[in-house]
């Protein structure tokens, strides 16, 4: 009999999984299918890093099939072959998987698989991911489409699932053609162990502070933020000290699918109304997030060259032709001689996460100050992030390097957010070592302490540590002139940005469902537009 395939890829779970439901439901034995996709992983944006906490959720999700009576088969090669490989070899009536909001290659390996089942009569049904909307018409549709799948009812995972044997499909089979070569091709790409990251290409990376993937991790981290680990995560998330403690750090499980949004808005609604140890007020900053996750998503969904392409593309050629590779190396190897930029960078390089204030500085710093094309530095950042997102990560390294022509550009003074952020200077400390025995506030600007002062504390700047790679506040207001003189030289600017703003503009005024507790003004993703266009001003914080 033939049989339903369940393709996961970034949705490694069996709860809240319409796909597997479906495939349940089907009547066929299912076959629950990762593909481990060398492809996949030599693209530019994919690190050791990430594949290390996907294997962590695979294992879990292995144990969790096995248990429901369909084990996850893992086959490794490009995905079309494969899908031919398993219906010469087995038959199959129908696949499921989520509509990914992916990167350029997964979306181009989407169509190729969906034209060749189409071409086989294979049934490929792409179940809504809940955070974005396919072939969107108009943003204002959105909002309500985000409500009615995230504000329903969590769907259990199945009770059981049909297994499918494929000793007994292949001995109850005639070969018709091609089916020994697939069955062979399938026990080549089959793999009872998931290759380690060097076999994919991707070599060192180490990052020993990694966060673990998996679904036992999501359901810690989602019950100790909403059992009182939230209590200060509004007024904790902007220091990279207090915010690794208490952000939910669920980014990697939503990347991951361990965990669906879904999910985490049922239980925070739920802990909301029966009362927590996480105030009400936090719990909505939450939920706003939790929007706004699917607000980004939407974006690269609706348009998505914006992986490469400005979304106002009357800012093609504003950095283009001037990429100073020196700069670049000071900014990705964490010596830029800005203490607390290298201490965010150095962070970051160990742990895989830092928190979004410090995200933004980091990218705006090296887009204004270093005056870097987004797309390499953007790259760059991937590959760091464990919780890489490219729904999420390209619009926002767009937003903080000025290119969408809706979002005031925010040009971080490195000093200045030091200084607010570890105003005792224990987080430089901590990751830059060199500069261990200078006291706050001068370990946040050791270029203006004279040498002799400084080599009290055996600090040489050139020798132990790097002198800043650019004057900052210099660099700050060359930007913002050239900035300015863009809009005003380049017709057509505002044009272009009432454009953007049509298409992927939040629509702040819509209404969604409140949390029970004290009213609070929604307030808007950062950076994102109030509903005015940008005008350039001075932004410097
Ligand atoms: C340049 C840049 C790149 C980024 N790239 C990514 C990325 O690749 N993957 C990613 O998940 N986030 C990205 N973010 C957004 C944000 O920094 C992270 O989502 C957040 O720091 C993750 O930690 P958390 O789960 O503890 O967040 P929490 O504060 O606990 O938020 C809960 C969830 O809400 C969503 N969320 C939170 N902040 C934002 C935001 N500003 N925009 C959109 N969604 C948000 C995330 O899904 C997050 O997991 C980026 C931000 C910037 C400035």
């Amino acid at each position: 009999m033939a049989i339903a395939v369940v393709w996961f890829k970034r949705d490694l779970r069996c709860i809240d999984h319409a796909p597997l439901r479906a495939a349940a439901a089907s009547g066929h034995p299912v076959l629950p299918l990762y593909l481990v996709e060398p492809g996949l992983w030599a693209q530019a944006d994919a690190s050791a890093r990430q594949w290390r906490l996907v294997g962590d959720a695979l294992a879990e999700l292995h144990s969790a099939l096995a248990v429901l009576g369909a084990p996850l088969c893992v086959l490794r090669g490009e995905a079309a072959t494969a899908f031919d490989a398993l219906h010469q070899a087995h038959g199959i009536a129908e696949v499921h998987a989520h509509e990914e909001t992916g990167n350029a290659w997964t979306y181009a390996r989407d169509r190729r698989v969906a034209g060749r089942l189409r071409e086989q009569g294979v049934a490929f049904i792409e179940h809504p991911n809940g955070s974005t909307v396919r072939r969107l018409a108009r943003r204002e549709a959105w909002l309500p489409q985000w409500e009615r799948h995230n504000g329903a009812a969590v769907w259990p995972a199945p009770v059981a699932l049909r297994g499918f044997d494929a000793a007994a499909s292949d001995a109850g089979r005639e070969d018709c053609g091609g089916g020994a070569a697939a069955r062979a091709w399938l026990a080549d790409a089959h793999h009872e162990l998931l290759p380690d990251a060097r076999d994919l290409g991707l070599d060192g990376d180490p990052c020993p502070g990694r966060q673990p993937g998996g679904r036992a991790s999501a359901l810690r981290l989602l019950s100790s933020f909403i059992d009182g680990r939230g209590a200060g995560y509004s007024r904790g998330m902007s220091s990279p000290i207090s915010a690794a403690r208490v952000c939910s750090r669920l980014s990697v499980h939503f990347a991951t699918g361990t965990l669906s949004i879904r999910e985490a808005v049922a239980a925070t609604r739920a802990a909301a109304s029966a009362g927590s140890a996480t105030p009400v007020r936090a719990l909505q900053s939450f939920e706003s997030r939790l929007h706004w996750q699917g607000h980004f998503m939407q974006k690269l969904e609706s348009e998505p060259d914006l992986e490469f392409r400005n979304t106002h593309r009357g800012f093609d050629g504003l950095r283009e032709g001037c990429f100073d590779r020196s700069a670049f190396e000071a900014w990705r190897t964490g010596t830029t001689g800005w203490p607390f930029v290298d201490a965010c960078m150095r962070m970051l390089a160990a742990t895989g996460w830092i928190n979004f204030r410090m995200r933004a500085m980091l990218m705006a710093v090296a887009s204004y100050h270093l005056w870097l094309h987004w797309r390499e530095t953007g790259l760059h950042l991937a590959r760091q992030f464990t919780d890489y997102e490219p729904g999420i990560h390209w619009p926002q390294v767009q937003m903080q390097s000025g290119v969408t022509g809706i979002n005031i550009p925010r040009i971080y003074n490195p000093v200045k957010q030091g200084l607010d952020q570890d105003p005792d200077g224990a987080f430089v400390r901590r990751w830059v070592p060199e500069l261990a025995a200078l006291p706050a506030p001068w370990i946040h600007l050791p270029w203006k302490l004279p040498a002799a002062q400084l080599a009290r504390y055996g600090v040489v700047l050139g020798r132990d540590y790097p002198e800043p790679v650019r004057d900052h506040e210099q660099a700050a207001r060359v930007a913002k002139a050239r900035l300015t003189t863009w809009w005003r030289e380049h017709p057509g600017m505002r044009e272009g940005a009432r454009a953007v703003l049509a298409r992927h503009g939040s629509r702040l005024k819509q209404s969604r469902p409140r949390l029970h507790g004290p009213a609070k003004k929604n307030p808007a993703p950062p950076g994102a537009t109030q509903g005015e266009l940008f005008a350039p001003a001075d932004q410097s914080s």
